[in-house]
């Protein structure tokens, strides 16, 4: 849920989130068994376009995805080894949540529930999906989870304003915009620091981004202090030391 709606700015997000969860009650997973109570407990919730009824096909559609394989993990490790390589996985994965609990049809009217799960076939880099598999994949470390048996190799880092800037600025894409490509690019070249888990440095490029607020050019007040400004392409390379 919190990745599907990750949107806008991060208080109202939480404070959209708990409210979700409490409705749903103390086990959201046991509520989910229950399509109409799910419906009637998020009925009237709203965060930017989606809808209470979008997310309540989500929960619902996610729990039934997880009573068939065991786990959503373990439903996302069959598509992956079946298809062989994250795209495909990804969106037969999706297909499978969206189909199991009515948000593919709800799609059909809604915009929010047509936006709650990104289109894996589509060009968009799908930052959210994303970022649900680092936290499911990553190894647990106080933001990622590491649930799912997964290679960290296998992920793509989810590509927001912040990590577009930052991977255009040092060099690693050249995409003008969010999208698979980019987070492909960005990745690869991540993965010349760490090839086993590139997209360990997406939370750290992230935040960094977001307090320096990068300008995306040499701006000597707002570049101060900046950790990659020694890369940035904005400024000059330092010369390189004798000896
Ligand atoms: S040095 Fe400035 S322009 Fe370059 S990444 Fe840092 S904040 Fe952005």
């Amino acid at each position: 849920m919190a990745s599907a709606v990750a949107f806008g700015n991060v208080k109202a997000l939480r404070a959209k989130l708990e409210d979700a969860l409490r409705r749903l009650g103390p086990h959201p997973s046991r509520t989910a068994d229950d399509e109409a109570a799910t419906h009637a407990a998020l009925a009237g919730w709203r965060h930017r376009v989606y809808r209470g009824e979008d997310l309540a096909c989500l929960v619902v559609g996610a729990r039934r995805v997880q009573r068939a394989h065991g786990s959503l993990g373990a439903r996302f490790e069959a598509d992956l080894r079946r298809e062989g390589a994250l795209r495909p996985a990804l969106a037969s994965f999706v297909a499978s949540l969206r189909d199991a609990g009515g948000l593919g049809d709800a799609a059909r009217t809604r915009r929010g529930a047509a936006h709650l799960l990104a289109d894996p076939a589509g060009a968009s880099a799908c930052k959210r999906l994303m970022l649900f598999l680092r936290w499911m994949v990553r190894p647990a470390d106080g933001v990622d989870l590491g649930l799912w048996d997964v290679p960290t190799s296998a992920l793509l880092i989810p590509v927001d304003t912040h990590i577009l800037k930052l991977g255009r600025n040092l060099g690693l894409t050249r995409a003008t915009g969010p999208t698979w490509r980019a987070a492909e690019e960005i990745t690869r070249a991540l993965a010349a620091l760490d090839p086993d888990d590139p997209v360990r440095f997406d939370f750290a490029l992230c935040h960094m981004g977001m307090s320096q607020r990068c300008p995306s050019r040499r701006d000597p007040v707002r570049c101060e202090g900046c950790g990659v400004r020694t890369v940035c392409r904005h400024w000059p390379r330092p010369a390189a030391q004798p000896g």
